[in-house]
């Protein structure tokens, strides 16, 4: 444990404390962990998007092998779905995640 400088007031307060125990303001570290959290979710955020954008265009380019029975060339096309499906999926959570992060106030 440290003391760290109050931006708000300039007095001493505990590394460990989120808040400065004189006029409430969020600590030096607090903010800086925050910062880090929400950088961390804007990540996730981007690479789902990401990774759900890639998950549809390789499905999409991909083409059916024509040596396939008809059997197995369903199950292909219902994999296909399931991966398409994936893939929106992923693309959905990531702007949920980056709507949520773009409304979170960050001291
Ligand atoms: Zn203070």
């Amino acid at each position: 444990m440290s003391l760290l400088n109050c931006k708000e007031c300039g007095s001493q307060i505990s590394d460990t404390s989120k808040t400065c125990p004189h006029c409430g303001a969020p600590s030096t570290m607090a903010v800086g962990l925050s910062n880090q959290n929400k950088a961390g979710k804007i990540l996730v955020g981007v690479f789902s998007i990401f990774a759900g954008l890639v998950l549809i265009i390789w499905n999409l380019s991909k083409e059916y092998p024509s040596y396939m029975d008809r059997e197995l060339a369903d199950k292909y096309f219902e994999i296909s779905s399931q991966l398409h499906i994936a893939g929106l999926f992923l693309i959905l959570i990531g702007i949920i995640i980056l709507w949520y992060v773009s409304r979170a106030k960050t001291k």
